[in-house]
């Protein structure tokens, strides 16, 4: 087994935040809040150059420290995926950073509008201006600790925001990480974090902020949305559920099976848009098994041992895993582990799971009732493709449906007729990593999105200007 390396603290950075007690807290935010406010008014709109400063010293950041970002996710974890930090989370974030840099200029520019008969005939101008909301706030995750925070950032940031940052207390040594590198690069009027677990995120969203973005589980969402609703801040909330994948007949199943568990095993299944479950025809049920457990054996010769498999995130985690798998074994499924070398996962100082697939899965099994958020991955077979339909639209709408086939009536079938945040078509995650495609879910999965030109508007407020014609007889024309 790989320990994690050891944490290096950043260089120039001072050090780490000390942990006041909530009421202490409470009122450091609403301080930061007001200094944010007044800070944002005396501004007003900043400049382009500005938020491009701004977004540059986010990225600069992330650009110079990916070492320590790196071996911070790696300590949290018991171990994680250095190949797998740098691409899920500095690379995504540098992304959407880099992105937002060069596409800025376009996104703020006023949009003019057509105005009504007879108006339009006479010198009458609409237009939208995409105008900054002022302060707002962000809680997020720990599955994906950087990017769950850069990405929005990017968002934020470009449309003109200043903003107050609540990390995930799971990840402490990356909160703290990400507290000092952002302090070091920005003033607490631009940007402050307070790190702290759900006390403290409790006390963050009672704060009326300008706009508050939620990344989290749909549970804790309703506690968000009930405290925002105090203040009728709105809302931006990136949630949880389960999201399926529908294999079609048309599908190669082997291609099919290889994608699929390579999905599920990213950050060991710890993806707000990992497969949660797979419905697929009954006689694919076997032949699926075999071509999953050869795609794990390719990819992942070895788990324990491996670098590249990334442990749970704790012991509370794993039992719930080990719960699940439990819980469905007394209930009749078929339970098939995959351990390519055969190793012993009880002895390991991390938290690492090999995946496991869950054959004759029934509904009142805790897998097909919970978000899964780990490798197990139920099989659910159906004879025809309106029994998944069906199944998927009898349960909450989900953040992502995957379909993999190649039959273009069935795949519009799919698509028509049901309801997701997002899709992908013959690939799992990827509309996630398109700058261009919005983010974000439905219904229990959540609501408003981001990415690229979506975040700068879901962090902008798109204020309607008109201005009159100067032709007062027209006018007169229109009054008593
Ligand atoms: P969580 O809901 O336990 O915690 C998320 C954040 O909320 C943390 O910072 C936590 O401290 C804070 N929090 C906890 N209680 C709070 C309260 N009462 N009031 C305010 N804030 C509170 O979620 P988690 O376990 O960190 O993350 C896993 C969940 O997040 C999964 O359901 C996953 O699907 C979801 N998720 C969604 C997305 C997405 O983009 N839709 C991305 C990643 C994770």
């Amino acid at each position: 087994m790989n320990s994690p390396e050891p944490l290096q603290p950043p260089e120039g950075i001072g050090e780490a935040p000390s942990r006041p007690s909530a009421n202490h807290l409470q009122a450091a935010m609403q301080a930061a809040l007001g200094r944010q406010r007044e800070a944002f008014l005396r501004e007003g709109p900043p400049s382009l150059k500005v938020r491009l400063d701004r977004l540059d010293r986010a990225l600069s950041l992330l650009l110079r420290h990916q070492d320590e970002i790196c071996n911070a996710l790696s300590a949290d974890f018991g171990h994680r995926s250095r190949e797998q930090t740098l691409i899920t989370d500095v690379m995504v974030s540098v992304r959407a950073l880099r992105h937002a840099m060069r596409h800025v200029r376009h996104w703020m520019r006023p949009e003019r509008r057509a105005v009504d008969f007879p108006l339009n005939l006479v010198g009458a101008q609409a237009r939208i201006e995409y105008q900054p909301k002022g302060v707002v706030g962000l809680i997020s995750p720990w599955n994906f600790p950087i990017s769950l925070i850069f990405v929005p950032l990017a968002g934020i940031l470009s449309a003109g925001n200043r903003v107050m940052i609540k990390p995930s207390e799971l990840t402490p040594t990356t909160s703290d990480l990400v507290a000092r590198l952002l302090a070091g690069a920005f003033s607490e009027a631009e940007v402050a974090v307070f790190v702290g677990g759900p006390e403290v995120g409790a006390a963050f969203c009672r704060l009326p902020f300008d706009h508050l973005m939620y990344t989290g589980s749909t549970a804790v969402g309703r506690l968000v949305m009930r405290a925002a609703a105090e203040n009728l801040v709105p809302l931006t909330l990136e949630l949880g559920g389960k999201s399926p994948v529908v294999i079609s007949r048309s599908a190669d199943l082997a291609d099919a099976a290889t994608k699929i568990m390579a999905g599920k095993m990213l950050n060991a299944g710890q993806v707000c848009l990992a497969p949660d479950y797979v419905l697929l025809p009954e006689e694919s049920v076997e032949p699926f098994v075999a071509h999953a457990q050869a795609a794990v054996r390719r990819m992942f010769p070895s788990l324990r041992d491996n670098p590249d498999y990334t442990s749970v995130i704790n012991e509370r985690h794993v039992q719930r895993l080990r719960a699940y798998l439990e819980d469905a074994r007394s209930r009749g499924a078929r339970l098939v582990e995959i351990n390519p070398a055969g190793e012993d996962f009880s002895q390991q100082s991390a938290h690492k799971l090999p995946p496991t697939l869950l054959l004759d899965v029934t509904d009142d099994m805790k897998v097909m009732q919970e978000e899964i958020f780990g490798p197990l991955l139920p099989l659910r077979p159906y004879r025809w493709l309106s029994e998944a339909i069906e199944y998927i639209n009898s349960h909450d709408r989900p953040l992502a449906l995957y379909y993999f086939g190649h039959d273009p009536h069935e795949e519009e079938r799919v698509l028509h007729c049901t309801v997701s945040g997002g899709v992908t078509i013959n690939d799992v995650i990827m509309h996630f990593v398109q700058q261009d495609l919005p983010f974000g879910g439905i219904g229990p999965s959540g609501m408003g999105r981001y990415g690229g030109v979506h975040g700068f508007r879901e962090f902008s407020h798109a204020r309607a200007v008109y201005t009159q014609t100067r032709l007062r007889r027209v006018l007169d024309l229109m009054r008593p």
